[in-house]
C-alpha cells in the first residue's frame, strides 16, 4: 500500500517500519491502535484518511527520545521555552513535529500540527488535529474507567470528545497534583469552560 506522494514520500509499509524503530513494541501497538481511531474518525468527519493514517503513526515518534536530546532541540528549535518548566511529558508533541519533517520529510502543516499539539491541544484545533488529539485517547488498547464515555461521544460529535478528553485529563492531572502546563489550561477555556 502507497500513499499518494502528496504528504510523505514513503509506502505505509516503509513508515511503520521507520516508526517501529523509534519505540518499545508496546507503544508501537498503541500508534497503530491510533491509527485505526484516526482513520475512522477521518472517514466520519470528512478529513483524509491518509493524512489521518501518517499524523496517527507519528504522533508519538519522539516519546522515546533521551530527555537531553528533547531539552536541546526544544532550545534549538525555539519551541517554546516555557515547556522546559512543565516536565519531560509534554515535550515529545512539539519535538515530533520537528524530528518527523527532518528524518521522515514531512511537510504539510496540518500534519506537523496534529503531531505538535496532540498532547495539550489548543484553542484554535483544525479537524485532524482534533482527530489525532482525540484517537490517542480513545484508540482499541486504552482501557481507563471514562473511555467508553469518550467513545461515545467522538461518535457524535468531535468537539464534545475534544471537551470531554480536555475535562478528563485536566481532573486527572490536579488528582495527581501534577503541574499544568498554562497551554493545556488554554485549551480547557476554550473548549470546556462555559462563556
Ligand atoms: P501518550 O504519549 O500516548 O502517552 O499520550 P499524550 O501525549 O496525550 O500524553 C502524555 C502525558 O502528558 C500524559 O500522561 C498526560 O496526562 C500528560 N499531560 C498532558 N497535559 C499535561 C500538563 O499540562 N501537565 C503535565 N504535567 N502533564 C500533562
Ligand atoms: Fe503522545
Ligand atoms: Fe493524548
Ligand atoms: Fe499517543
Amino acid at each position: 500500500l502507497f500513499y499518494g506522494e502528496k504528504y510523505i514520500n514513503l509506502s505505509r509499509k516503509e513508515l511503520l517500519e521507520k516508526v517501529q524503530t523509534q519505540m518499545s513494541s508496546q507503544r508501537f501497538k498503541h500508534v497503530l491502535g491510533v491509527e485505526t481511531a484516526a482513520v475512522e474518525l477521518a472517514q466520519r468527519y470528512g478529513v483524509s484518511t491518509e493524512a489521518a493514517s501518517i499524523a496517527a503513526l507519528t504522533h508519538d515518534y519522539a516519546k522515546e527520545r533521551n530527555h537531553g536530546e528533547m531539552h536541546d532541540l526544544i532550545i534549538s528549535a525555539n519551541l517554546d521555552l516555557e515547556l522546559l518548566q512543565y516536565g519531560s511529558e509534554i515535550w515529545h508533541g512539539p519535538v515530533g513535529a520537528i524530528l518527523v519533517k527532518k528524518e521522515l520529510g514531512i511537510q504539510d502543516a496540518d500534519i506537523l500540527n496534529a503531531i505538535h499539539y496532540h498532547t495539550v491541544g489548543r484553542p484554535e484545533m483544525s479537524l485532524l488535529e482534533q482527530i489525532i488529539y482525540v484517537a490517542d485517547y480513545i484508540e482499541p488498547g486504552r482501557v481507563f474507567p471514562v473511555v467508553s464515555e469518550a467513545r461515545k461521544a467522538a461518535e457524535t460529535s468531535l468537539a464534545e470528545a475534544v471537551a470531554f478528553e480536555t475535562e478528563h485529563t485536566l481532573l486527572h492531572l490536579i488528582g495527581q497534583k501534577r503541574k499544568i502546563y498554562p497551554k493545556t489550561i488554554d485549551t480547557y477555556n476554550t473548549w470546556v469552560a462555559k462563556p
